[in-house]
């Protein structure tokens, strides 16, 4: 049977407000109750059903996560992976992290079998060029790894793991409890559906020893600050061969002296002398990849003005294309004049009359004297 949409379930509209839920939740749930229900199996089904649907609704993650990729977000979709846990923590909504490279979620993580190896959490921070141009580079990191007595069984050399007798291998037990059938992992053997019974000296039976590794990573071009990449199985080890957690990397792109990323697009300020923004001229700008690229300054150009260099920005993630460059100009008053320049200006001063050589300042006097116009009144 298909699985019933969650918002039809709860019978409120998508896009409803986190009241709108609450109540309607509410209100079915007092409907389909066991307890006013006894008996009704139909009743029942529904009551779960309600249950499941506004667990996953009413958490701002789960229901991101529901309303982009539907039922498929909590399914265990991860091939290999014995005995996937089901619902939250199931293989299907980790892999969903690929997929939203780059976005952030915090909190959910895989389930995986019994045994699975804990995932790792690797910070590493990079410059805005590698966050460019991409890097390789190598990361040492402690975990565990498989021991090498027992390759990880668990088990002293020349004996075998048995299958567990309180669960028959199964690693989970069954108890009826009221309507339900509880499901437990078995208390015995962990979960794991086999025992040892002579222990590897080593790793003590548990298969895994604490060492050091390193790893090869690779940094694609594009990253951003807070993206994280996950390496898949260079986690820690998993008990007696169960498998690997997933090792995330978390990365920080370190601010850069010149350049302020926003998005694909760099910005960058840019003095330039007086004299350059009154004459205009060519001036040279540093660029992300380490060159120089040439910008056309027109005469007459004032302090904080833009310009846009195109495809000279960041590189985009798993794309060819480029973001845009964006220079502002500071131009600068000069400082430590000699005596003739001084004369210069003082001659260039009388000269000019203020009109139409400062422009921002004949409007801005204007506006003053209105000002003042209006105080007068
Ligand atoms: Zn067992
Ligand atoms: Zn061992």
């Amino acid at each position: 049977m298909s699985k019933r949409d969650y918002y039809d379930v709860l019978g409120v509209a998508r896009g409803a407000s986190k009241d709108d839920l609450k109540r309607s939740y509410r209100k079915l749930a007092m409907q389909y109750h066991p307890d006013r229900n006894p008996g009704d199996d139909e009743a029942e089904r529904q009551f779960k059903e309600l249950n499941e649907a506004y667990d996953v609704l009413k958490d701002d993650e789960k229901k991101a996560a529901y309303d982009r990729f539907g039922h498929a977000a909590f399914e265990n979709g991860a091939a290999g992976r014995p005995g996937g846990g089901g619902g939250f923590g199931g293989g299907g909504f980790a892999d969903i992290f690929e997929e939203m490279f780059g976005e952030f979620m915090g909190g959910a993580r895989r389930g995986g079998g019994a045994g699975r190896g804990s995932d790792l959490r690797y910070n590493m921070t990079i410059s805005l060029e590698d966050a460019f141009q991409g890097r390789q580079t190598e990361i040492r990191i402690p975990t565990s790894a498989a021991c090498e007595s027992c390759n990880g069984s668990g088990a002293e050399k020349g004996s075998k793991p048995i299958g567990c007798p309180t669960c028959h291998g199964a690693g989970k037990v069954r108890a009826q409890q009221g309507f339900f059938t509880i499901e437990r992992t078995c208390p015995a053997c962990g979960g794991v559906g086999q025992v040892i019974e002579k222990p590897c000296r080593t790793c003590s039976g548990a298969g895994r020893q604490r060492k050091e590794k390193t790893l090869s990573v690779n940094i694609p071009a594009g990253v951003e600050d807070g993206t994280r990449i996950r390496l898949t199985g260079e986690g820690e080890a998993g008990m007696r061969g169960a498998p690997a957690g997933d090792l995330y990397l978390f990365l920080s792109v370190e601010p850069h002296p010149l350049f302020q990323r926003e998005g694909a697009d760099v910005h960058c300020r840019v003095p330039v002398s007086m004299v350059a923004a009154a004459l205009g001229g060519q001036i040279e700008v540093p660029t992300i990849e380490g060159a120089r690229a040439r910008l056309t300054v027109p005469a007459g150009t004032q302090s904080g003005r833009q310009f846009r260099l195109k495809g000279k920005g960041m590189s985009v993630l798993r794309s060819p294309a480029r973001g845009d460059m964006y220079v502002e100009v500071a131009v600068e008053t000069p400082m430590n004049l000699t005596k003739r320049q001084r004369e210069l200006l003082a001659e260039f001063k009388a000269e000019a009359g203020d009109d139409t050589t400062s422009p921002q300042s004949h409007g801005f006097f204007d506006k003053v004297k209105e000002l003042w116009d209006d105080l007068r009144d």
